[in-house]
């Protein structure tokens, strides 16, 4: 079932996500709906903040993309991105491995807005699988974009957080207003 997604605005965007201590058929149901959700809003990613749960749970299908490339290693050995997706992470950590790079991120909190974020073109991840066991890859391009994008939200990090102030001074108009809305949403 397609959940709906909160804006920017809604509070729990900004709480860090609980721990997932094991993965039960809630969790389970949950990572299901957030799927279906990333598609019915042609998404690639989607963290369980946006759908109300403060929870450190995050989908990702970046086969919604075409024209930018991502990569992925696990063992070291190039695997096949398409043939891995979708990719559930539950409690994932991030290490970046590679150099920062500028590049264009929107986010189904924040519709219609769209910057350039600077983020490492390569990271490491550690994360538990739907089945609770453990995932370790390497990955670059765009599903590293993403996978930052994701964690960061787990954390009550948004994407505006990470824009420099220029790009953050021009959006402030339509920030405003899209909080605004919001909130005046949240009181209804
Ligand atoms: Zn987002």
């Amino acid at each position: 079932m397609p959940l709906t997604v909160v804006k920017y605005g809604t509070p729990v965007l900004r709480q860090k996500g609980a721990l997932i201590d094991s993965v039960t058929p809630t969790i389970r149901k949950l990572a299901a709906d957030m799927l279906e959700t990333t598609y019915a809003y042609k998404g690639i990613g989607l963290a369980a903040q946006q759908v109300g749960f403060a929870v450190q749970l995050t989908v990702i299908d970046v086969r919604g993309v075409t024209d930018r490339p991502s990569s992925l290693e696990l063992k070291g050995q190039p695997a096949d991105v398409s043939g891995s997706m979708p990719l559930v992470l539950i409690n994932p950590e991030v290490k970046p491995v590679g150099q920062p790079v500028s590049g264009p991120e929107g986010c189904l909190s924040f519709p219609e807005i769209y910057a350039d974020i600077t983020r490492p073109d390569t990271v490491d991840v550690k994360a538990l699988n739907l089945e609770g066991q453990p995932l370790e890859f390497r990955c670059g391009g765009l599903l590293a974009r993403v996978v930052q994008h994701e964690s960061d939200h787990l954390n009550g990090i948004l994407f505006i957080d990470r824009m420099d102030k220029k790009t953050k001074e021009e959006l402030r108009d339509e920030l405003e207003l899209l909080m605004a809305e919001t909130k005046a949403g949240l009181k209804r």
